[in-house]
């Protein structure tokens, strides 16, 4: 007879990247996190699949919360489906670009359900802040790297035990720099009982090895580089990739000028404006004592001298050399770039968008046939940052998720000491503890 009361349900996201949903219960609670959308172009786009998950999950049983790890769409996609008395969790500075984000797709002509509503609404955790209004089950918000700004771990403790969920993370990227993740195991995580972490990586090991741009960091070098040999270029890189947008920016040469539209501009302010405090480089280019201008094309929306922001001019522009960030999928930067023949393509997204399965028509036609650099580093954590963890929880049991290669987990060397620890679950499987 066991005495096993508490549960771990991973509704989706066992043997899959994206449209994560996991439940933690007690007899007399339940959170719920993430409640993502399947990624597009995964073949999994089901929107009758989505609905039975709403219904098994939001069966009409109380549920004390939703906790967002992150914005990214895979991890919060599904949000505006969620039932309305259900409060919702995210990180301060996530829920203004969610803001953001989501003003913009409401615009959307054709949109039926506004989303803005239920994002204002929802409630922001804060690093370190242990969460009580759970119940039985405490959770306290740890941040960490990764390709979305503000994202968190949650250390969950339930009968006393320790419970560390990863979501998203890596420790290569601006807010992994000077050992943090070692620093928040010390502080506030230490030996735990069960971790379940991300496995992304670990089915892109190869494309890991063969990228020479492995940090941030990296990235932000190779980009000086090139923007020293290219008086024009146009970066394709994702809106709220935060970390790499600054190493782009700071490296920017001085006398050449920064471009992107109002959106673009409104979400790096935000980074600047909330993290600035605490990394440099999150923080404005100074050039002669004065934060870089942003150059913006279209519409201002608002923005001015007063967020130092500048109508671009692409006549001066053109004189001193730029860079301009664009979306594919924004006719705007393609009739920009007619008037420069010659720019050079910054690609700054998966690789796996170019060519395969999961190539992206309209990322192929943006690039057509101009010149192009990939200057990429990945959003998750390596197979070492992964073992590092690993070594310093200390867990009794590990459940990998977010991943195509749960089965294989223990399989891989650097984590074959833990093989017996490892357990897989299927999506829907309740594991007991
Ligand atoms: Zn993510």
């Amino acid at each position: 007879m066991n005495n096993l009361q508490n549960k771990i349900i991973i509704h989706r996201g066992s043997h899959q990247i994206g449209g994560c949903v996991t439940e933690i219960r007690t007899p007399n609670h339940r959170i719920v996190i993430d409640f993502g959308a399947n990624l597009p172009g995964s073949g999994r786009e089901d929107s009758r699949a989505d609905e039975e998950l709403l219904a098994k999950v939001f069966n009409g049983e109380a549920c004390d919360a939703v906790l967002f790890t992150h914005y990214h769409g895979d991890h919060i996609g599904l949000y505006k489906k969620i039932p309305a008395d259900i409060p919702l969790y995210i990180g301060p500075t996530a829920k203004k670009i969610m803001e953001i984000l989501t003003e913009k797709l409401d615009s959307i002509p054709g949109t039926t359900q506004k989303g803005l509503p239920r994002v204002q609404a929802m409630k922001s955790y804060l690093p370190g802040d242990r969460l009580d209004s759970f119940g039985d089950i405490q959770v306290t918000p740890l941040i960490v790297d990764h390709s979305a700004l503000d994202a968190y771990m949650f250390l969950m403790e339930i009968g006393g035990k320790k419970v560390l969920f990863t979501g998203d993370f890596r420790d290569h990227g601006i807010a992994g720099e000077n050992n943090r993740l070692e620093k928040a195991v010390r502080v506030y995580i230490g030996e735990i009982d069960i971790l379940i972490t991300e496995g992304t990586m670990l089915s892109r090991m190869e494309e890991a090895k063969e990228n020479p741009i492995r940090t941030e960091n990296d990235l932000g070098r190779r980009a000086g580089e090139l923007f020293r040999d290219y008086k024009e270029s146009v970066i394709l890189v994702s809106s709220t990739n935060l970390d790499s947008i600054m190493e782009f920016y700071h490296a920017l040469p001085w006398g050449m000028d920064f471009v992107c539209d109002a959106y673009q501009a409104k979400l790096i302010l935000t980074a600047m404006k909330d993290k600035g405090k605490y990394d440099k480089k999150y923080r404005p280019e100074m050039i002669h004592g004065k934060p870089r201008r942003l150059y913006l094309i279209g519409d201002m929306e608002g923005l001015g001298a007063a967020q130092n922001c500048y109508k671009a001019d692409f006549s001066i522009l053109k004189r001193k050399g730029f860079t301009m960030l664009a979306r594919e999928n924004k006719p705007m930067f393609k009739k920009i770039m007619e008037h420069f023949p010659e720019p050079l393509i910054i690609y700054s997204k998966w690789k796996g968008y170019l060519k395969g399965k999961h190539e992206e028509p309209a990322i192929k036609e943006f690039i057509g046939n101009h010149r192009m650099e990939i200057v990429h580093t990945s959003g998750h954590a390596y197979v070492e940052t992964i073992e590092k963890l690993i070594q310093m929880t200390n867990p009794k049991v590990i459940i990998p998720m977010h991943t195509e290669c749960a089965e294989k987990f223990g399989e891989i060397p650097a984590f074959s000491r833990y093989r017996d620890r490892v357990r897989v679950l299927e999506d829907g499987e309740e594991y007991w503890f």
